[in-house]
């Protein structure tokens, strides 16, 4: 992050969460623009996460928190829909083994529910939805994709989330065993910023370089 942009090169992601902001960093670093997170901005809201869709939380997420600082604001909402439990636990992947639960119960509460479920139907895929917002209520929304299997046991160390459970049948690996560098160019999340990343650059930010607020 540094100071020279103007005013109005100011992107701000909506999340607080370490691990997502990282590999979105990773992956938008090199726009030319300044970019803020919630850190911030302490006192902003949290936003509810109450959409039946990853779609309606990420435009949820982005245009309150846009509206609240003031600046085009980036946020992403991740879903993980497994086949043999009907798309489940889909948009509430979060919240799966309870409210406060941790990245581990979510995973074990995974592994028990697909307890007998024979290799070869544990497909799975994980969802990102990225909305891009400004103050005035005007949205941009990409999607990525990642398809894989959900393994039999916790397997590898690094990520987060449902990562250690994640198979990559093509790599041989779970998500948690991918260094930072090849999660960001393969992942659900990845896709979904690096469409974002291409509108940023053509439709929202090329506004500013050529006179024109991004606010417009
Ligand atoms: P969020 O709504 O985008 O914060 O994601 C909901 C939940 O999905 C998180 O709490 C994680 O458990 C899981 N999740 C999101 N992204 C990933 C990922 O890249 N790998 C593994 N799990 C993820």
């Amino acid at each position: 992050m540094n100071d020279h942009h103007q005013d109005q090169d100011i992107l701000v992601l909506a999340t607080g969460n370490q691990h997502k902001q990282e590999e979105i960093l990773a992956i938008l670093n090199d726009l030319p623009v300044k970019i803020l997170t919630l850190r911030d901005f302490p006192q902003a809201p949290v936003i509810e996460e109450d959409g039946l869709t990853c779609e309606e939380n990420a435009i949820k997420k982005a245009q309150g928190i846009a509206k609240y600082t003031g600046h085009v604001t980036l946020a992403d909402d991740t879903g993980l829909e497994v086949q043999a439990l009907d798309g489940r636990p889909g948009v509430y992947a979060a919240r799966y083994a309870g409210e406060h639960a941790t990245y581990e119960d979510n995973c074990q509460k995974l592994l028990q529910e697909l307890s007998g479920v024979t290799a070869g139907h544990r497909q799975a895929r994980f969802l990102t939805v990225v909305s891009i917002a400004n103050p005035q209520g005007k949205v941009d929304v990409t999607e990525g994709v990642l398809e894989g299997e959900i393994t039999e046991a916790v397997q590898g160390t690094r990520g987060f989330g449902y990562d250690p459970v994640f198979w990559l049948p093509d790599l041989h690996k779970t998500l948690a065993e991918v260094s930072l560098e090849e999660k960001n160019t393969i992942s659900h999340r990845a896709v979904a910023l690096q469409k974002a990343k291409a509108l940023l650059k053509t439709k929202w930010f090329s506004q500013i370089q050529s006179g024109r607020s991004a606010a417009q």
